[in-house]
């Protein structure tokens, strides 16, 4: 592998991941079978079509920065468990509010002041923390942040689908996680061995593809035909699809992405999409987070 030569990496504007990899002579193999299965994971997008220089800095990070930064996370409780409850919890501990199940919609005070719709309070500040799509209509008047929105007007989105199959309660893969290099399983996931849901095996495909031509039933049968192809499962008792259409932004060459202070004083954006090194993560939504509170700390 001739990736990296003499420690340096130069990635080219505007080039895909595939055009970068030819130049520094990847072969169809390695790149069929070790470098697009990381860009699919990584950029949920094949490498064909996936951001080179978002791509390298994944990889970097990853293999060249300390020895934990390439653990594989397998969270064994919910999300909302693991993070978003103790967070809502240390909020609430320092006298913050949460309020749950309301869609928040910002309006301009008489004095151009940041309030909220139905609230008489006004902020200093409001971190808008919306999935890209959402940002318009959680401004009353979304042309208070016209450019910001115009750029967001350019991003299209990439899929994610998960297909679970209950098996008898014995059955396993024997994985937590296991990579198929088929359009019908990128990934699958052992809810036996992660979660105690014996029997209960989830297949991911990330990105566009194939599968979002087919039927639900179609493709719930081809991923189970994958399944017993690779583990000998037979047939699943029963199965079901679900399909994110926008899972996440997609993470294409020269993607321009809008910068977290925004032309309107005081609005700050935090997201995945907002940490232009990264792709859409978890990781990348948590480090936007931590600089829009820095940002606003520094404006104090
Ligand atoms: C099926 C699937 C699998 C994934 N797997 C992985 C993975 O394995 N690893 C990984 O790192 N990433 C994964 N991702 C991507 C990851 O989920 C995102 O990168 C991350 O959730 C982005 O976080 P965020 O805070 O930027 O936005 P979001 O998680 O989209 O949060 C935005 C929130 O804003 C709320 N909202 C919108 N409008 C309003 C409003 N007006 N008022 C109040 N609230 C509002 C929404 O309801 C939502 O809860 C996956 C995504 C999907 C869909």
């Amino acid at each position: 592998m001739k990736l990296i030569k003499d420690g340096m990496l130069i990635v080219r504007p505007s080039e895909s991941a595939h055009q970068l990899l030819l130049r520094h002579e990847q072969t169809d193999t390695l790149i069929g079978l070790l470098w697009n299965p990381i860009c699919l994971s990584a950029l949920n997008i094949n490498c064909e079509r996936g951001c080179a220089s978002v791509f390298t800095n994944v990889i970097s990070d990853a293999l060249l920065g300390s020895k934990r930064s390439s653990d594989l996370l397998f969270p064994t409780s919910d999300l909302t468990s693991l993070f978003a409850s103790r967070a809502g919890r240390y909020i609430q501990k320092h006298k913050g509010t949460i309020r749950l199940g309301r869609r928040a919609k910002i309006i301009q005070g008489t004095n151009n002041e940041l309030k909220l719709e139905d609230s008489n309070e006004s902020f200093s500040h409001i971190v808008v923390a919306t999935s890209p799509h959402n940002l318009k209509t959680t401004f009353k008047e979304p042309s208070m942040i016209q450019s910001t929105i115009d750029q967001i007007d350019q991003f299209t989105y990439e899929p994610i689908y998960t297909i679970y199959h209950q098996y008898k309660k014995d059955s396993s893969t024997g994985d937590r996680m296991i990579g198929l290099n088929s359009p019908y399983a990128h990934w699958v996931f052992d809810r036996g061995i992660t979660h105690h849901d014996a029997g209960l095996i989830g297949a991911v495909i990330s990105g566009s593809g194939p599968h979002q031509d087919l039927t639900n039933e179609q493709l719930s049968i081809e991923s189970a035909k994958v399944l017993d192809d690779a583990f000998g499962l037979g047939t699943p008792l029963w199965s079901k699809v679900l399909a994110e259409k926008r899972a996440t932004f997609s993470c294409t060459p020269g993607l321009e992405r809008p910068a977290q202070i925004t032309e309107k004083n005081g609005i700050i954006l935090a997201g995945d999409y907002t940490y232009r090194r990264y792709p859409a993560t978890l990781e990348a939504a948590v480090r936007s987070g931590i600089e829009a509170s820095n940002i606003i700390l520094r404006s104090l």
